[in-house]
């Protein structure tokens, strides 16, 4: 029978002013997942970590992507997967998202990749759905795609790899929850236009500073105006690091996907470290558990580290 094993990347959703619309991949933390090809048309999920998450395929993230890639293939197959969950559930750096993608990179490869990049997304959307109630792609693109990715739109999908220069990523997990679900349901419906005026000009920007590698208008450009002032409530300690980070040195940064984990930017990896300090440092003082990781972008997305 064939098995392959991925490393699926945790992932920055939002990248501050794109909300929904842009993200990027992580090089740490990262999930391993393996999977099996079997011939009964069956999901059967093992938990190799101690998050306890559902074994039942419907209730999995990465079940319902395996389900839906078997009902498109008239379910000729089924699956074995074991699942070593290191991205924390619930922490904002794309721990569903890793499981989506996974599973779906890794049935492609045990399927002679007979589907494309986007086609994988697809599949992989299933599962966010049932992570967020919400079909979104700005974990899921960056982990199949690899590097900064722009989602243009989901009806019909139009995914954007963009160039982005070498950039170091600190980022802070608070050990408190916030659900995906609850983060999406404070937000306003409404928008003001000069509000809406400030955050395109700031995506456009942000963008434009990754493909021309301007540090400076990345920096000036990680602002958002629409979602940070109602979510970073969410968020204790919020205002205090992200002022000391940027004052340490760090272009700019705000919350990873729904949060609570905040990430930063840094042009170098002394500085990526100085930031890691003042964000330990806030929740110290806070007195609030946190794990800090000091990381870089992942230009390969989902990879396979053995097969066989
Ligand atoms: P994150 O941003 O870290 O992905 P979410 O709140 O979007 O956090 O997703 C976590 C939710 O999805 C939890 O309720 C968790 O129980 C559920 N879930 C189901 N399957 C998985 C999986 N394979 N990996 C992670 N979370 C999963």
């Amino acid at each position: 029978m064939k098995r392959v094993i991925v490393k699926c990347p945790g992932t920055v959703a939002n990248l501050v002013c794109g909300f929904d619309v842009l993200g990027l991949a992580l090089q740490e933390p990262a999930d391993i997942l393996e999977l099996q090809l079997i011939d009964e048309p069956v999901v059967r999920i093992t938990n190799r970590d101690a998050y306890n998450l559902p074994t039942e395929p419907e209730k999995n993230v990465a079940g319902v992507v395996l389900l839906s890639i078997m009902q498109h293939c008239n379910n000729a197959f089924g699956f074995e997967v074991a699942i070593e969950k290191r991205i924390k559930p619930g922490s904002g750096i794309g721990s569903s998202a890793a499981s989506a993608a996974g599973a779906a990179v890794a049935a492609n490869y045990l399927l002679n990749n007979q589907f494309t990049k986007e086609e994988l997304v697809q599949f992989a959307m299933n599962g966010e759905k049932l992570a967020s109630g919400v079909k979104h792609a700005d974990n899921i693109a960056p982990g199949i795609y690899g590097g900064v990715t722009l989602i243009r739109s989901i009806y019909p999908l139009d995914i954007i790899s963009i160039d982005a220069p070498s950039l170091f990523v600190t980022v802070v997990h608070p050990q408190i929850e916030v659900r995906t679900s609850d983060a999406r349901q404070i937000l306003k419906q409404q928008v003001q236009l000069k509000d809406a005026i400030r955050q395109w000009g700031n995506v456009a920007g942000l963008v434009a500073g990754f493909m021309k590698g301007d540090y400076e208008l990345i920096g000036r450009s990680l602002e958002d105006v629409i979602i940070e002032p109602v979510r970073s409530i969410l968020i204790p300690g919020f205002d205090a690091v992200k002022k000391d980070c940027i004052d340490a040195g760090a272009l700019g940064g705000g919350i990873s996907g729904s949060g609570p984990s905040i990430f930063m930017l840094s042009k170098d990896a002394v500085t990526a470290n100085k930031v890691a300090a003042v964000m330990q440092n806030v929740y110290q003082q806070i007195g609030i558990d946190h794990h800090v990781y000091v990381t870089a972008i992942n230009k390969s997305g989902v990879t396979v580290v053995e097969e066989g």
